[in-house]
């Protein structure tokens, strides 16, 4: 069976999506298309145009209506506690935890010399520009304990020390709710690294 074309291009678009495999993007597109109201789909068109005009913030990288977001403008912020994420996913999940009040700063992407991603890509002129204008006291690298992640994290760790700059970063340990028995080898010698005082 062959869909109308504007039915199969929008199940094309919804399995751009990632993790949505084309099953799901067919029962998706036709929730939208049966189900949903003439208004939710006008809404939807709306949402999609308002997107457009969003722009990235000048300080820190992240999504903003404004030239500057609404974390870097938050007088509440501790604009002193630096943290370097590779994504604004990571971000989010960060500000989820409602554990971290300072400001961030999001890489263009990780290191990977063999890919061809240098230095270039941690965007450490905007690093140097924000410090001119207010050192930083701690920044926190928060990179996924991948090989890229570990490189970012060398990398940016020499270049705040050599301003003087504390650097942290996230612990890596036993996840919530599990037992010894079944962490791996690898997550429980990073825990054992990042050991902190009882
Ligand atoms: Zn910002």
């Amino acid at each position: 069976m062959k869909f109308p074309k504007a039915f199969e291009a929008l199940i094309r678009q919804i399995a751009m999506l990632p993790g949505v495999g084309r099953k799901t993007a067919e029962r998706y597109s036709v929730e939208i298309v049966s189900r949903w109201s003439d208004s939710q789909r006008k809404n939807l068109i709306q949402i999609l145009q308002d997107i457009n005009s969003l722009k990235l913030c000048t300080t820190c990288g992240i999504l903003s209506e404004e030239e500057t977001c609404s974390i870097c403008s938050d007088p509440l912020r501790d604009l002193d506690f630096l943290c370097c994420v590779a994504s604004l996913k990571d971000l989010f999940s960060i500000e989820s935890s409602g554990r971290f009040s300072g400001t961030y700063h999001i890489v263009d992407s990780l290191l990977s010399p063999m890919d061809g991603r240098g230095v270039e890509k941690l965007k450490i002129q905007a690093l140097d520009a924000r410090m001119a204008k207010k050192p930083f006291r701690e920044v926190l690298l928060a990179f996924d304990p991948s090989v890229e992640g570990e490189a970012s994290a060398r990398y940016l760790k020499q270049f705040f020390e050599s301003k003087g700059v504390k650097v942290s970063r996230l612990a890596f340990g036993i996840p919530l709710h599990s037992t010894l028995e079944y962490v791996d080898g690898g997550t429980l010698g990073m825990a054992i690294e990042g050991r902190v005082r009882y």
